[in-house]
């Protein structure tokens, strides 16, 4: 499986992907080393990372910019975190956008339990894709002696 470095994908990112917020732009690069290349660049050309400050001026996004992209919207709260809690917050949104899921304003909770049903499946994969995911990286990269993907750690 092949891997980027976290150099790579602070490039790729070209401060578009999120927006010209530096903070943002280099937790989602240390993030994006546990996915395999292929879901980066999925996840890049399909999504806008934000992370709303609070105080700040906040943001418009015309169509022209992000067309029919995702959001992924995360807390400013997140960058003081540990990094185990960033990596798996992060992880838990790409993957449902990687597993199509609905967002969890989609579904009605006052209808029936058939929703909670459905909501609860949806984290269920997602919680079995990020595990893979962190399986796969750990696998590939404990016996690997050139620090390529954790060089920058
Ligand atoms: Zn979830």
């Amino acid at each position: 499986m092949r891997y980027y470095s976290q150099m790579d994908i602070y490039d790729l990112d070209g401060g578009i992907v999120t927006l010209r917020c530096e903070p943002l732009r280099i937790l989602i690069s240390k993030v994006l080393v546990r996915v395999p290349a292929r879901v980066v660049d999925y996840v890049f050309d399909n999504c806008f990372f934000v992370m709303p400050e609070s105080g700040e001026r906040g943001c418009y996004l015309p169509n022209s910019l992000i067309g029919k992209k995702n959001i992924i919207a995360l807390p400013h709260s997140l960058l003081h975190e540990s990094e185990g809690d960033q990596i798996e917050k992060i992880l838990h949104k790409i993957g449902h956008f990687s597993l199509e899921h609905k967002a969890p304003y989609e579904f009605s909770w006052e209808q029936n339990d058939k929703h909670k049903e459905e909501y609860d499946e949806q984290e269920q994969q997602v919680n079995a894709l990020v595990k893979q995911w962190l399986e796969a990286w750990q696998t590939q990269h404990t016996d690997e002696h050139s620090g390529d993907a954790s060089g920058m750690e």
